[in-house]
């Protein structure tokens, strides 16, 4: 089996070919960074613009790297949301339109559902169910992940995503954008005991997650304190408060065969080392992804196509773009937060 995927969701334009027993055949991706550094921030109208001029010679390459033709493909599958409306619209209409011209059945792949099943792609012996701690930049949820289709939210967070965090906080310390990496580059050369930073919820009897008055704190104490230092103290609090509610989780077991951790700021060391420790005290084996599969890629858009194919489930061609799409639909909002 063959899929070719695309992702468009954000800031990434990637197309992929992954085959049904892991191979990663070609993964392409154009990164937007400059056009968005001015602003320091990702603005949509320019991702929208940037996907529109990027698909077509990464479809065409990624073809090229893996050596065969569209008409070789099972399936396309594209990001349908959540993310950025023009972003994920492109990528869409662009899957669709292969997928049409090819023959072929069209997978509708939801972004997160990307970012949850990655790890398999890599790792064939991590089976279901597995507790997942999702970190991104739009999102930070423990999910209980029982099969394709099946996610339990267990927790999300009150108000900001811990990758907004991060980027934030980049910002505040004008450490440059994209934020994640330029932290915990400058976290490397400071002392994380230096400054006193909250731990939102930490301790908590319900289970989620906040880091706005993270971000506060880090603003407010930005005039006084050295860049890595303020950029170690905060990456050690957010640390802090990923262990205490994942361990929350682990410890009402929902009968997970392992700790598993995807999305952007599961590339982040510090994260990584801590969830290993937390999994090795609960005898649980630690999955995640390589570094390039965390962040936003178009393999893992194209493994969950291939998943999704696998388990009969295909999309109609009217299939529409969808901004917001929570991965567990029967999950309550909370606090009128993110879902
Ligand atoms: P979502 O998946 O929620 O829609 P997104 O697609 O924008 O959001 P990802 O590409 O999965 O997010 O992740 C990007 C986020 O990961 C950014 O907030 C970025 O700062 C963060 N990130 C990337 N690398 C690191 C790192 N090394 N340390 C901490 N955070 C990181
Ligand atoms: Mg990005
Ligand atoms: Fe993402």
């Amino acid at each position: 089996m063959l899929i070719l995927g695309l992702e468009s969701s954000c800031d990434e334009t990637a197309a992929a070919l992954v085959t049904g027993d892991r191979q990663v055949l070609a993964h392409r991706l154009a990164g937007q960074e400059a056009a968005h550094r001015p602003y320091g921030g990702v603005v949509p109208e320019i991702a929208a613009r940037a996907h529109v001029e990027a698909l077509e010679p990464l479809v065409a390459g990624a073809l090229a790297d893996a050596g065969v033709a569209l008409a070789e493909v099972d399936a396309v599958a594209a990001t349908a949301g959540p993310g950025l409306i023009g972003g994920v619209m492109v990528g869409l209409v662009t899957g669709k339109a292969l997928a049409h011209a090819a023959g072929k059945p069209f997978v509708a792949v939801n972004h997160l559902e990307g970012h949850a099943l990655s790890p398999r792609l890599t790792e064939p012996d991590l089976h279901f169910p597995y507790l997942l701690l999702l970190v991104s930049g739009g999102h930070c949820q423990l999910l209980l992940v029982e099969g394709v289709g099946a996610y339990r939210r267990l927790a999300t967070t009150i108000d900001d995503a811990a990758g907004e965090a991060f980027d934030k906080t980049a910002k505040v310390l004008k450490l440059g954008f994209p934020g994640g990496p330029a932290v915990e580059r400058a976290a490397a050369l400071g002392d994380p005991r230096a400054v006193p930073l909250p731990r939102p919820l930490k301790g908590s009897k319900e289970p989620h997650f906040s880091f706005a008055g993270l971000k506060a704190a880090v603003m407010r104490a930005a005039p006084d304190h050295a860049a890595a230092d303020l950029a170690a103290s905060f990456q050690a609090a957010v640390v802090d408060c990923l262990l205490d509610r994942t361990e929350r989780a682990l410890q009402r077991s929902h009968g997970a065969t392992a700790l598993v951790v995807a999305g952007g700021v599961a590339a982040n060391g510090a994260v990584r080392a801590a969830l290993q420790a937390l999994a090795a005290r609960h005898g649980l084996p630690f999955i995640a992804p390589p570094l390039w599969l965390c962040t936003d890629n178009a393999a893992m858009i194209a493994w969950a196509g291939a998943e999704r194919f696998a388990a009969g489930l295909t999309d109609p061609l009217d299939t529409p773009a969808r901004p917001r799409w929570p991965l567990d639909p029967s999950a309550e909002a909370v606090r009128g937060a993110g879902v």
